[in-house]
């Protein structure tokens, strides 16, 4: 059964970027499929194209859009029972590039835990992502918080100068598709399903799994190079104090600028097909 969501959506548009097939768009967009335009399936709220829906298979264990979702409303759609070779097939439709093979990532294997292959899925509310407790839908952060992978220091060297809670505390530039307005929220409260708010306009925003790893990866990057700065001034002789700060800055606004075009970059991605 394809995947579908239900009028508790609150339209914060994280599950929109997750899709491997572009099959979520937002409410009132008219959707593309074998090339031409069609009218949108829901005025109100983010909708699923079930004729673009493979429910992942052939790309993740389970639906991408479920599990990002802080409201837990992308669920199987009772109406349209479906197979894994139904699925399968349909990803290969709409990936005529991609080979699946005879082994692929699907909901229905073993280790997802889902139903057997050529089995319709289960009824709705059997899935492992609607088994899990709602996420909290206020603007704090998800508990624990998951620590970016800062690179653990070997015994040898010099333990890292840039602590995990300074990266935690950086400040990631957000482009608010509403108001377009920019705000900044720390790296800490980007993790997936954290709903946030617009403080200029109120409008919703929940960061996908790809937003917080490509952030994570940036700004690991940016350990990694402080990091290096801060072994190279204490190397150096004394008086290149001001060289110091001024590198430091320009880190720091290098930082920033990379985080303002991944942004960028994520945002305008639901637009375009992620295979071209
Ligand atoms: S289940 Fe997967 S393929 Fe279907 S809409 Fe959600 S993310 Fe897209
Ligand atoms: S993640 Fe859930 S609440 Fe957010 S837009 Fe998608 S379906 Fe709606």
């Amino acid at each position: 059964m394809a995947t579908v969501i239900t009028d508790e959506c609150i339209n914060c548009a994280a599950c929109e970027p997750e899709c491997p097939n572009t099959a979520i768009y937002e409410g009132g967009v008219e959707y593309q499929h074998e090339g031409s335009a069609h009218q949108a399936l829901s005025e109100d709220f983010f909708y699923i194209i079930p004729d673009r829906c493979s429910e992942c298979v052939g790309f993740f264990d389970e639906e991408a859009c479920a599990v990002v979702c802080p409201v837990d409303c992308c669920i199987p759609d009772p109406d349209r029972p479906e197979t894994e070779v139904q699925l399968i097939e349909r990803a290969r439709v709409l990936h005529p590039d991609e080979n699946f093979g005879d082994s692929f990532p699907s909901r229905f294997s073993d280790d997802a835990g889902g139903a057997d292959a050529g089995e319709p899925a289960a009824e709705a509310g059997s899935t492992a992502t609607e088994s899990a407790a709602p996420a909290s839908p206020v603007p704090a952060p998800a508990s624990p918080v998951p620590a970016p992978a800062t690179p653990a220091p070997a015994a040898a060297v010099t333990e890292p100068v840039v602590e995990a809670s300074s990266v935690l505390d950086f400040p990631v530039p957000v482009l608010c598709r509403s108001c377009e307005g920019e705000y900044e929220v720390d790296f800490r409260f980007l993790t997936p399903g954290t709903v946030l708010r617009c403080p200029l306009c109120q409008a919703s925003f929940s960061p996908g799994q790809r937003v917080f790893l490509e952030i994570s990866r940036s700004l690991d990057r940016y350990a990694d190079l402080m990091n290096a700065e801060v072994d190279r001034h204490e190397s150096a002789v004394k008086g290149e104090g001001e060289s110091h700060e001024a590198n430091i800055a320009d880190l720091k606004k290098a930082s920033a600028d990379e985080l303002r075009r991944i942004v960028e970059s994520l945002l305008e991605r639901p637009r375009r097909s992620m295979f071209g």
